[in-house]
C-alpha cells in the first residue's frame, strides 16, 4: 500500500479545524494537499526496502574498514511526528573483497530515515541492514540528531544533541577499533 494522500488531506483538515483555525480560509486552503504531498515525500521509505541498494558490491582487495562520515539526515520522531535531523557516520569493514558503492550507504540512511522513526531504530536498522546485506566483520553507525520535539514543546532545550552508537561484530567487540573509528569521525 502507498500513501493515502486524501485520507491525510482529511486528517490536516480536521486537525486545523480542532485547534480553532478555518480551513477554508484562503491562506490555508491548499494546506491540506499540501502537507498531503509532504508526508508522501518524508514517509516514502515505509514502502520502499533500503536492501534493494546493496544488491550490487564490487570485487576489491581490501581489508581496512571504511568510514563514510557527516551523511545529512532528516527524519520524523514518531512520538510527536516532530521532525529530528543531524548526521549520520556509518563504518563497515568488508570482508571477503565486498565493498560497496560510497554512495550506497547514504541511499540506505534516506530510505530508512523516510519513516516514522526513533533514533535508536534508525541506527540499528541501518547497521542491520549493511550487515545482512553485505559480507562483512562488522558495521557501526553513529548517529548526532537534533529533536524538535526537544525543541519547541516539553522540556524546550534547543542545541542539545542526542547522540547514539550501534555496532556489530569486530566493532562491537574490538574496543580499540571502535575508538579508533569514533576518533575518526570526531576528527
Ligand atoms: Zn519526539
Amino acid at each position: 500500500m502507498s500513501v493515502d494522500k486524501s485520507k491525510i488531506e482529511t486528517a490536516v483538515k480536521m486537525i486545523l479545524e480542532a485547534v480553532g483555525e478555518d480551513p477554508n480560509r484562503p491562506g490555508i486552503i491548499d494546506t491540506p494537499a499540501r502537507v498531503a504531498r509532504m508526508y508522501e515525500e518524508v514517509f516514502s521509505g515505509l514502502h520502499e526496502d533500503p536492501k534493494k541498494h546493496l544488491e550490487v558490491y564490487f570485487s576489491e582487495e581490501y581489508d581496512q574498514y571504511v568510514v563514510v562520515q557527516d551523511i545529512v539526515f532528516h527524519s520524523m520522531c514518531e512520538h510527536h511526528l516532530l521532525p529530528f535531523f543531524g548526521r549520520v557516520h556509518v563504518a563497515y569493514y568488508p570482508e571477503n573483497n565486498e565493498v560497496v558503492g560510497l554512495s550506497k550507504i547514504a541511499r540506505v540512511t534516506d530510505v530508512i530515515s523516510r519513516r516514522p522513526q526513533l533514533q535508536e531504530r534508525m541506527g540499528k536498522q541501518i547497521g542491520d541492514t549493511i550487515a545482512n546485506s553485505i559480507q562483512s566483520k562488522g558495521v557501526m553507525v553513529v548517529i548526532e540528531a537534533e529533536h524538535m520535539c526537544m525543541v519547541m514543546r516539553g522540556i524546550k532545550k534547543p542545541g542539545a544533541i542526542t547522540k547514539t552508537i550501534y555496532s556489530t561484530g569486530i566493532f562491537k567487540e574490538d574496543l580499540a577499533m571502535r575508538q579508533e573509528v569514533l576518533n575518526l569521525i570526531k576528527g
